[in-house]
């Protein structure tokens, strides 16, 4: 199978990401998933493989139908979840799903992440929405989670975990990362009476200021 640098670039990305969540602690054993968009179709890992067993050649390579070249490793079951996410989304180029605990103990009590700290605001939305269980590996699980993301780019899944998307993969795990933050904070105050929540125009100038944040990035990143 020829492999050109780009996608040699994108697989060995897409196997720091899945080590990266588990060293961090976002993820354990074979739980999550990580792809890239690549050309008409994307990169996804392979199916209940440890971080630690992942490399490059690991990593499977789906056309826009779905099919993997013969010898591929199985993909991970989620992948119409990834695929469609990317289908629906063309400002994506990766996404990232993960156990992480915080999220997924919010996810398992039915709950979203409100407004309760302007962090909050690095989902792309005053409020992190809660996709409905479907079976994991479904396409009825793609379909919720894409409509819960719409606009956003993270999204909990009831009774299972967390989903981040964006541009490039650094992105989406950063996104994960404070989305499991801001999940330990909210479980946090809901220990100690429940979270004093920002209104929605404080939140409307957050999401103002979050557009001139940081240093100047190149377009696409
Ligand atoms: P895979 O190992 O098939 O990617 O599944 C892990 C998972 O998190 C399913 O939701
Ligand atoms: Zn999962």
């Amino acid at each position: 199978m020829k492999i050109d640098p780009v996608e040699q670039d994108l697989r060995e990305d897409i196997v720091a990401t899945m080590r990266l969540m588990d060293e961090r602690g976002l993820n354990r054993g074979t739980s999550g998933n990580v792809s890239a968009r690549y050309r008409d179709g994307l990169l996804v890992t392979p199916s209940g493989v440890l971080p630690g067993d992942l490399t490059p050649a690991t990593i499977v390579r789906l056309d826009a139908d779905g099919n993997s070249p013969e010898g591929s490793m199985r993909p991970s079951s989620e992948w119409k979840m990834h695929a469609g996410l990317l289908a629906r989304r063309p400002d994506f180029g990766a996404v990232v799903h993960c156990h992480a605990r915080h999220a997924t103990i919010l996810a398992c009590a039915g709950k979203t992440i409100p407004a309760l700290h302007y962090m909050v605001g690095v989902s792309g939305k005053p409020e992190v929405p809660l996709a409905p269980y479907r079976t994991f590996g479904s396409l009825e699980l793609a379909e919720v989670v894409a409509d819960a993301m719409d606009g956003g780019s993270a999204c909990l899944m009831a009774n299972h975990g967390l989903i981040t998307a964006a541009p490039r993969l650094d992105r989406a795990l950063a996104i994960a990362e404070e989305m499991e933050e801001q999940a330990a904070v909210y479980w946090g105050t809901l220990a100690i009476g429940g979270p004093n929540l920002l209104t929605g125009e404080q939140m409307d100038d957050v999401m103002l200021r979050f557009k001139s944040y940081g240093q100047a990035r190149p377009a696409k990143t």
